[in-house]
């Protein structure tokens, strides 16, 4: 099974996308538009201080007395965020999104950032290796060598 690292090489190196904690939810939504991504990291320089995504947008649009252009991402966004690092399996990471019920995951590699991995990117990779593993095992069953010994030669 691909490790996270590899899942990173293969799919090239993306931008995070970042906003500030006192930045405003309408600029962070407009941020996951422009990039059309599903999640924001939220980080003042270099310290990581959550993460916002659609889904805590949804939450907030249902909260009455509030504008997107009035309150801070600190007030909708997640503080404690889980992390993997670039050793972890790819299904080790599918188990824990399932189990935290996230589709985002911050990649963490001695203290730094190399990017932010969403549950489309794991399902993608581990579709890709699959293939590759059936074709695999398809040529492998097809090919005839060493195929059965003529004549009862061997044994
Ligand atoms: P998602 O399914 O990724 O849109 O996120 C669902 C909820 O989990 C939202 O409230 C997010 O803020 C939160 N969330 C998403 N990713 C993470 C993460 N890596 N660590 C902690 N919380 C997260």
């Amino acid at each position: 099974m691909k490790i996270i690292k590899e899942l990173l090489d293969e799919r090239g190196q993306r931008p995070i996308h970042s906003v500030g904690p006192d930045d405003t939810v309408f600029t962070a939504v407009t941020l996951m538009v422009d990039k059309n991504i599903g999640a924001v990291l939220v980080a003042e320089g270099e310290n990581i201080k959550g993460i916002m995504t659609e889904r805590d947008y949804l939450r907030f649009i249902t909260t009455q007395g509030r504008t997107a252009r009035d309150t801070p991402v600190r007030e909708l966004m997640t503080k404690k965020v889980i992390y993997v690092t670039p050793d972890t399996e790819l299904n080790e990471v599918m188990n824990i999104m399932t189990a935290e019920r996230i589709r985002h995951v911050p990649v963490l590699h001695d203290g730094g950032l190399l990017g932010i991995v969403s549950i489309g990117d794991v399902v993608k990779q581990i579709g890709q290796d699959q293939e590759v593993h059936i074709r695999t095992l398809e040529e492998y069953i097809n090919d005839p060598y060493p195929g059965p010994v003529a004549n009862g030669a061997a044994g």
